[in-house]
């Protein structure tokens, strides 16, 4: 007993025959003149129910059809593979989808590649490539979806949702029939309210809720009426015939299915008839009827002549096997289940060969053939066992290309993060390198800014150093001479010498240039002043480096000895040469020799009188008296004080008021040195 279950995707493993015909509808052709959309539309129902009648018909369209506009053009390539699908030619089919597809990628067509996969989906489908076709027409749905054809949407609704239905996912199947059923009560078609609703009653009658299918089966019938389509009544009675079967009620079973047959009569849909005819075969083995079974399973085996369907004619044959053995034809019963199993054989299908054998090998037990039972098991078993390593191989193979799907899928994320890895840290570079260049340029700019502000402090500073220097040579040099000038001496002699330094043995000396007055008047200020500096250069040359000289005043000059020469002598010797150092240096003046004298009044320091020292002011004071002396005695030469004859300090204030007079009272003991000779005299000529 077996059955067929024929809709696109509503094949059933049951061993009764479902025939789902999704289309069919009143074929009143208009002229030829009318448009090409509306005379491929017009094809477009009997196509579905009777493709041996459409066929001929489209392949006059082609010559006009493929120099059509864009639309029409997918729209007939999309009917000629419905045909050529109906009529079994597989490869052609094939070939119009890829047709489709390549037109829909070439001008970006939704609707022409949501049309040609759903025709792969179709021909995989009945191919027995279940996984691949449910695929194909889940791609097919997405793609529809973004197209505004609304047929064209409903239809792959319906196709994804029988997907999932034949996938095990009988929710997300429910879903999506409804929503199509939805889409097709609100856009009011009512041939798309029969394909929606059909296929949400067999989808009841699966999930074993016939109530519900029942609730829809009027409103079905309501549309098709509407739709005036004998061949959408028929499916739906089928349908009918499902539910009624499941639920035990075979009255009602019988009668759907006879008007149904009838339906299909009416439009010669020669397919569906044989459908039909099979069914009711099925039906009757299942009553156990086989007189019946085998009369419709003739009349099953005689339509299927002109059919190119191996699969409907094996079944026709493997009922009527059944039929035969029941009433006891065993002999001819073998001869045809034997065709029908050579059938299923030659397609490849082995699922229903073995659900053949097993049934083959029960109604032999029943006649008592019981080594043809027994040979029916064996083969039965081969077939299993096959089934089983088939099932087992394609199961891995779908498993290793789900993994190598995955792992490539794995690879492709992997290189994109590490893109994006790769490009951030090239940003993260770039960023560092202008970070470092900013930096570079900062501290370039920082370090030229202090170096500029370095050396202007520097300069500054030296500059500040200089005037210091200057400074400090003003408040302690005479500028002109660049001696010791008379504050720093008097500085000197007011700072207490530190201990352990004030030492005996020293001296000092005052000297006064002769005349001078006449040098600048004879040659002018610039000639006495070339005198001074030369005079001043001499006195360093003559005495020690630790002798400190200073300009006491115009043209005097004072020297202190912190250690004089030894003995009274000793001072009188460093007398004399001073006296001939000076006179004795001829000055260059503009090409004129010049040459002075001095006159010099000195004593030792300190200086004491009895015990007593005297103060520096004193010392100084008696040298400059001793030096008037010299003066008023006829300059250069040199008096000085040796010592006192009165060792009281009262008797000094005398000597100092007059000292030529102390010294005839020989109060005072002084020392005469001559200087060696008359000087060049500029004013004597
Ligand atoms: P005497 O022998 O009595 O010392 O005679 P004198 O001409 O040297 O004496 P006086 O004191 O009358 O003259 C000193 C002169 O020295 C007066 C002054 O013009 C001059 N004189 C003082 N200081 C400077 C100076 O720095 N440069 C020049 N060229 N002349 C100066
Ligand atoms: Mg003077
Ligand atoms: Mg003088």
């Amino acid at each position: 007993m077996l059955a067929v279950l024929h809709c696109a995707f509503a094949r059933s493993r049951s061993h009764a025959l479902t025939l789902a015909l999704c289309a069919a509808s009143a074929w009143a052709f208009a002229d030829d003149v009318a448009p090409l959309d509306q005379r491929i539309a017009e094809i477009r129902e009997l196509n579905r129910f009777v493709p041996e009648r459409a066929l001929p018909k489209l392949e006059a369209l082609e010559p006009e059809a493929r120099n059509a506009p864009l639309a029409q053009r997918i729209e007939f390539l999309n009917q000629l593979a419905v045909a050529r699908h109906g009529l079994g030619h597989h490869a052609q089919s094939f070939a119009l989808a890829n047709e489709l597809i390549a037109i829909g990628r070439e001008h970006d067509h939704p609707g022409a590649l949501a049309k040609g996969l759903l025709m792969q989906g179709y021909s995989a489908f009945a191919q027995h490539r279940p996984g691949e076709a449910h695929r194909l027409v889940w791609e097919a749905e997405k793609l529809a979806n973004t197209t505004q054809d609304m047929d064209l949407r409903v239809r792959a609704m319906i196709s994804s949702g029988e997907s999932h239905a034949e996938d095990g996912n009988l929710p997300s199947a429910l879903e999506r029939l409804q929503a199509a059923a939805a889409l097709a009560r609100k856009n009011g078609d009512p041939v798309h309210i029969v394909m929606a609703l059909n296929s949400l009653v067999r989808l009841y009658a699966k999930m074993r809720e016939p109530e519900k299918g029942f609730g829809l089966i009027d409103e079905a019938l309501a549309a098709a009426q509407k739709a005036n389509s004998p061949g959408r009544m028929a499916t739906i009675k089928n349908a009918e015939y499902w539910l009624a079967i499941d639920t035990g009620q075979r009255k009602r079973a019988l009668r759907a299915l006879q008007e149904g047959l009838a339906l299909e009569r009416s439009i010669g849909a020669n397919k569906r008839i044989v459908v039909s005819l099979i069914n009711l075969s099925d039906f009757y083995l299942k009553t156990g009827d086989f007189k019946n079974a085998a009369s419709y399973a003739e009349q099953a085996v005689a339509a299927t002549g002109p059919l190119n369907d191996r699969a409907l004619n094996a079944t026709a044959h493997l009922n009527l096997g059944q039929a035969y053995l029941g009433i006891g034809r065993v002999a001819e019963g073998k001869r045809q289940i034997e065709m029908g199993m050579a059938g299923y054989e030659e397609i490849g299908d082995k699922p229903e060969l073995q659900t053949a054998l097993v049934e083959y090998g029960s109604a032999l037990e029943r006649v008592g053939d019981l080594p043809g039972a027994l040979q029916a098991y064996h083969r039965e078993r081969k077939i299993s066992n096959e089934l089983f390593e088939r099932r087992r191989q394609q199961a891995m193979l779908e498993l290793q290309e789900k993994y190598e799907t995955d792992k490539k899928q794995r690879q492709i994320e992997l290189l994109r993060s590490e893109n994006l890895i790769k490009s951030t840290e090239i940003d993260n570079r770039r960023l560092q390198q202008r970070v470092w260049w900013l930096l570079v340029a900062v501290f370039a700019l920082a370090a030229t800014v202090v170096g500029l502000l370095y050396r202007k402090v520097r300069h500054a500073n030296a500059q500040l150093h200089e005037k210091n220097r200057e400074l400090k040579q003003q408040s302690v040099r005479d500028p002109l001479t660049g001696l010791y000038n008379r504050r720093h001496f008097l500085e000197f002699m007011r700072t207490p010498a530190p201990a352990g330094q004030q030492v005996d043995g020293g001296a000092l000396f005052l000297l006064d240039v002769d005349h001078f007055k006449n040098i600048n008047d004879t040659y002018g200020h610039a000639a006495g002043d070339a005198v001074l500096t030369t005079i001043a250069a001499r006195l360093c040359e003559i005495l020690r480096e630790t002798d400190m000289i200073v300009r006491w005043g115009g043209e005097e000059f004072l020297a202190y000895l912190p250690t004089a020469p030894a003995g009274k002598e000793g001072l009188d010797e460093v007398a004399g040469r001073i006296l001939a150092g000076i006179g004795a240096t001829v000055i260059d003046h503009g090409g004129t020799a010049l040459s002075v004298n001095v006159s010099i009044g000195y004593a030792p320091f300190p200086l004491s009188v009895g015990k007593q020292a005297l103060a520096w002011e004193r010392v100084v004071n008696l040298v400059d008296m001793a030096l008037y002396l010299a003066k008023s005695h006829g300059r250069n030469r040199a008096y000085g004080v040796r010592g006192f004859a009165d060792d009281r300090l009262a008797s000094i204030d005398a000597i100092e008021q007059n000292l030529e007079h102390a010294w005839r009272a020989g109060q005072v003991d002084l020392s005469t040195v001559m200087g060696e000779r008359e000087p060049l005299r500029a004013a004597n000529g």
